[in-house]
This record gives structure tokens, sequence and C-alpha cells, in this order.
């Protein structure tokens, strides 16, 4: 099935928080993006989902400013959220269930990237406030969002 690529060039990509203190270069390709309705990201980030984009640790390039550094939070046993300690801005996931990996908020990487937003996911998690309505797929449940991330080829 063909991919709805926006971007197919090598070209990195770059973000940064809200501050400019944290800036960060992508080296393309990216491993995914989807809307993540999980209960961890409605209270990191204060909204509804976050939109991330899969990429690799050694694929993500940091680089801070010395007012400021990226702050890790253990949000969950796995689970690691890194921010802007300057400013906040909510940045990056990481996890023991996929080590290696580096997922980074969609948000805050200027312009287009290699890919669309694929599918929502955790959506039995999605607030009641608010809906959802396009054309991509939902997965609902805990064990078929897990399952999916383990299929994600490890990087390289
Ligand atoms: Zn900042
Ligand atoms: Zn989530």
């Amino acid at each position: 099935m063909p991919k709805q690529a926006a971007k197919q060039d090598t070209e990195p990509y770059y973000g940064q928080c809200q501050c400019g203190a944290v800036k960060f270069c992508i080296t393309p390709p990216t491993s995914f993006c989807s809307h993540c309705h999980c209960y961890y990201c409605q209270q990191s980030h204060g909204a509804a989902f976050v939109t991330w984009v899969g990429s690799y640790e050694d694929k993500v390039d940091i680089q801070v400013s010395t007012n400021a550094k990226v702050q890790w939070y253990q949000s969950s046993e796995f689970s690691q959220r890194g921010f802007c300690s300057n400013c906040g801005s909510r940045m990056f996931f990481k996890s023991s269930m996929c080590l290696g990996e580096l997922h980074v908020a969609r948000a805050l990487i200027a312009g287009d990237i290699d890919r669309q937003p694929e599918q929502h996911d955790f959506y039995d998690q999605n607030p009641k406030w608010s809906i959802a309505k396009d054309h991509l797929p939902a997965v609902m449940t805990t064990d078929e969002a897990l399952a999916r991330y383990k299929q994600i080829p490890n990087g390289k």
C-alpha cells in the first residue's frame, strides 16, 4: 500500500522547544508517526493527545544551550519523558520497552517530514470531550498498541 509521504529526501529535520534553548536535528527516515491518546501523554502534555514521531537515540542530535538542559521525568516503570528545564516544553519519550528508540513530539519539528500521522494509538483512553474525526485507523487497546511498537524495526 503506498504511503502518503510528504517529504522523501534525506535532509535532516530540525526542531526546538518553545524557548529555543533545546534544539534537535533528526536524521531521516523516521519509523512512525501517530497520535497517542494514552493517559500518560494526556497528563504529561496537558492535552487530549500527543502526536509522536518515531526515531532513534543515535539519529537525534540534541543541542542544549548553557541556561537549560533536557530534564528526564520517569513517567512510568518503563518510560521517561524529556522536557526543556527552562520553558517546560515536553519534547521526547523513551522507554525500556523500545530500547534505542527516541520519540519526538511532532509539533516541535519544523515543516514537513517523511510521513503523515498513520493512526490513533490507545484510543480507548481518549477523553470524551475530544473526538478525533479523520480517516486514520484507531488502535483501541493497550495490548494492540504495545504489540505494534514491538513490530517497529530497530533502527538503522
Ligand atoms: Zn525551552
Ligand atoms: Zn501516549
